[in-house]
């Protein structure tokens, strides 16, 4: 029964960002160095994103729209061990039973590009020549097109764009070593280019979420039983009431975690009196078997072996990094 919880997805669609997180995670997966994403009219008319990873075999092209058709994960012990970001087989599926879609790779060993185009459920899509470098271009247009029922639930243009840019920054923030860009309507939104050393990732996160963020932050970065921690914490003199800007990565998947923030803010109200809005950008890094991030696969929950132990140590961490700042 458990297996069969982890897998309920649901409906992955519900609005273009759910849709950009689906192919950024995929382009992930295909060991993709460069993604990027164009937007138009807040991702409801267009969303394009093309990636240099592995690409897809010719005959796997219409396969990998097929629902479950391409599930990895056979056994619970394949779950757990699963690290790759996609494992329900079925976005791509669900993404393009609601849009019109065109899929378009080069596979890395073959001599050309492939392309298929579904509308709909309309599922005879035709492979036919087409001309990519290696990688993938994903194109979807028009989503719910066929539902306009569930069309109508999108907001503005403007609100569906603020929500797509929330997952790339999500991901983005969770792979510095790629890079990434972003266009809406034609005018350029982020352009990210890989960072590997501190400076260049304090540059990424002044440019995704604000340089006086980072300017005012407080860099983390220790290790302690098994946990690691490393990042950034705002000291309230970068005083946005930035309630939204917290991110925190565990072993590199983004996840809202109550016993998380209550660690942080905590530690906040302890050595600076002020706990409301801490703004963050934090990695914890454990042993894979200590934690289980696959919950529910779009709800970004977490559920770690031994919470106390995680908690104490964020706790103690920023409650020592704070004091020395401590005005
Ligand atoms: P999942 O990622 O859960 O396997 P998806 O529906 O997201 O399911 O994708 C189906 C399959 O299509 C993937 O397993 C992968 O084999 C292939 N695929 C999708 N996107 C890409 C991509 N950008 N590059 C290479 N292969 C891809
Ligand atoms: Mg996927």
């Amino acid at each position: 029964p458990r297996l069969a919880n982890q897998i309920a997805a649901g409906e992955v669609v519900e609005r273009p960002a759910n849709i950009v997180k689906e192919l950024v995670e995929n382009a992930l997966d295909a060991g993709a160095s460069r993604i990027d994403i164009d937007a138009e009219q807040g991702g409801i008319k267009l969303l394009r994103i093309r990636d240099d990873g592995f690409g897809i075999d010719k005959d796997d092209l219409s396969l990998a729209l097929s629902r479950h058709a391409t599930s990895k994960i056979i056994t619970l012990d394949d779950l757990e061990a699963v690290d790759s970001l996609g494992f329900r087989g079925e976005a791509l599926a669900s993404i393009s039973s609601v849009t019109r879609l065109t899929l378009t790779s080069h596979a890395r060993d073959a001599e050309e590009a492939w392309s298929v185009s579904v509308e709909g459920r309309d599922m005879q899509a035709s492979v036919s020549p087409a001309a990519h470098p290696v990688g993938t271009t994903v194109e979807v247009r028009d989503l719910f097109f066929n539902t306009p029922a569930r069309r109508k639930f999108l907001r503005t243009e403007k609100t569906e764009f603020s929500h797509l840019e929330e997952y790339v920054k999500r991901l983005a923030l969770s792979r510095y070593d790629v890079a990434f860009s972003l266009r809406h309507n034609g005018r350029t939104i982020h352009q990210l280019r890989p960072a590997e050393r501190g400076i260049e990732k304090e540059k990424r996160v002044a440019s995704l979420l604000s340089a006086e963020f980072i300017d005012s932050a407080v860099h983390i970065e220790t290790e302690a039983a098994g946990l690691s921690l490393q990042g950034w914490v705002g000291l309230p003199t970068f005083s946005r009431s930035q309630a939204d800007m917290q991110y925190f990565f565990v072993n590199g998947r983004v996840v809202r975690d109550k016993l998380v923030v209550h660690a942080i803010k905590q530690a906040y109200r302890d050595v600076l009196y002020h706990g409301r809005h801490p703004a963050f950008v934090l990695y914890l890094t454990l042993d894979p078997k200590l934690v289980d991030v696959n919950v529910h696969p779009t709800k970004h929950e977490v559920r770690f072996r031994d919470g106390r132990l995680v908690h104490d140590f964020l706790f103690r961490t920023l409650h020592r990094a704070l004091g020395d700042v401590r005005p």
